[in-house]
Order: C-alpha cells, then sequence, then structure tokens
C-alpha cells in the first residue's frame, strides 16, 4: 500500500512538520501513525491520565524486553512498570530509537543554531498545554522511525530513516493513556532526513 492509498483509506488527522499532539487513547484503543513521506521521526510519549508523574519509559521498558527496541508484540511499561502501550503492527523495517533524549532548545544552541528553533520538548508541553495538562520532566521519548545505529566499538550515530512512505506502526493502549506525538523538527543532522514533513494519524 503506498502513502496515497493509507491515507484515503480512513480518516486520517494529519499533523503537521514540526508540531506535537496530545491524543487520549482509552484502554483497547489503537493509535495509528503513518510515515506519509518514509523518513519523518516521530518522539513518542505516553502518561497516566490520572497521574503524568507515571510515563511510559524506555529505561523501564528495556529490561522488560530484554533488548534495545521494541517489536512488534512488545509492551512498553512506565516508571511504575505497568504496560501502557503494545506495538502491535509495525509495517517499517523496525528500526526505532529509546536511546536519545527529545530535541530541546539548547540542543539546537549546541548545534550553532541562532535564535528560536521549533523542538519535541517544546511541542510535549505545547500539546500537553492545548489539553490543560502539565508534565513536570519530560520522559526519554521512544523515537519512532529514528535510526541510530551502535557500533561494535560503542559508538552511536544520527543515521537517516529507513523507513519508506505509507509505512505505519500501531500502538494499542493497555490502560487509558494520553499519547503525545511530536513530528520532529530536527533539520541540522541526518537523523530526520534534513526536512521535517507531516504525518498522519488515526484512532482505531
Ligand atoms: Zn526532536
Amino acid at each position: 500500500m503506498n502513502a496515497v492509498d493509507t491515507i484515503h483509506s480512513a480518516a486520517l488527522v494529519r499533523l503537521p512538520a514540526r508540531r506535537g499532539v496530545a491524543v487520549w487513547l482509552h484502554r483497547g484503543q489503537t493509535l495509528k501513525l503513518i510515515n506519509t513521506h518514509g523518513k519523518q521521526v516521530v518522539d513518542t510519549w505516553a502518561f497516566n491520565p490520572d497521574d503524568l508523574c507515571e510515563a511510559m519509559s524506555m529505561e523501564h521498558s528495556r529490561p522488560f524486553w530484554l533488548k534495545l527496541n521494541p517489536c512488534k508484540g512488545d509492551s512498553l511499561v512506565t516508571n511504575k512498570r505497568r504496560k501502557i502501550l503494545t506495538l502491535t503492527q509495525d509495517t517499517s523495517p523496525g528500526v526505532h530509537d529509546t536511546l536519545v533524549a527529545a530535541c530541546d532548545p539548547t540542543r539546537y544552541v549546541q548545534l550553532g543554531v541562532v535564535g528560536h528553533h521549533d523542538s519535541c520538548n517544546e511541542n510535549l508541553f505545547l500539546a500537553l498545554d492545548a489539553l490543560g495538562l502539565v508534565a513536570i520532566e519530560t520522559p526519554s521519548p521512544l523515537n519512532l522511525f529514528m535510526n541510530v545505529p551502535i557500533h561494535p566499538d560503542g559508538r552511536i550515530e544520527f543515521a537517516a530513516p529507513v523507513s519508506e512512505p505509507g509505512q505505519y506502526v500501531c500502538l494499542t493502549a493497555e490502560m487509558d493513556a494520553i499519547v503525545v506525538l511530536s513530528a520532529c523538527p530536527q533539520d541540522i543532522t541526518a537523523v530526520n532526513g534534513r526536512e521535517p514533513r507531516d504525518v498522519h494519524y488515526c484512532i482505531l
């Protein structure tokens, strides 16, 4: 299925390039996230709506999986080690990242940007604010479609995504959850294909 077919197969919502959105998922509902143009990284968080201090945690999920990245069928757990989302479908090559923090204003200053630059960290707080919510910190995100190869000597690298247009992931809620998506504004390194693009999503 190509990107155009995918977009017309369901009532999809556009998440514009460089922007974020917070979505309420009830237990059992599935968020389908489509990498419309193929090379867009999407930073993803999930919070317990009743207690935003409980959030999806990469450092708690990795020992649950005993690997670095989730594959189809793997659940993501919170900092209280409760399942919050399960990766129920993944038509991409399965290259995602759980190691790298969300981009933020300081990151862009260190990369040489002068003046304001959109960031996933700001997108997280703006998206939650739109629902009247405030998080006390930025958990490490699940960086969907982000390609961070690990070399034999332990070095990591920011490489271009290997996903293709129209490929998608599905995340199913194991508990009620506020899921936040940020179409990463990174345009300085190769990790986001150097061109932030729209993605699309729907609730199933
Ligand atoms: Zn980012």
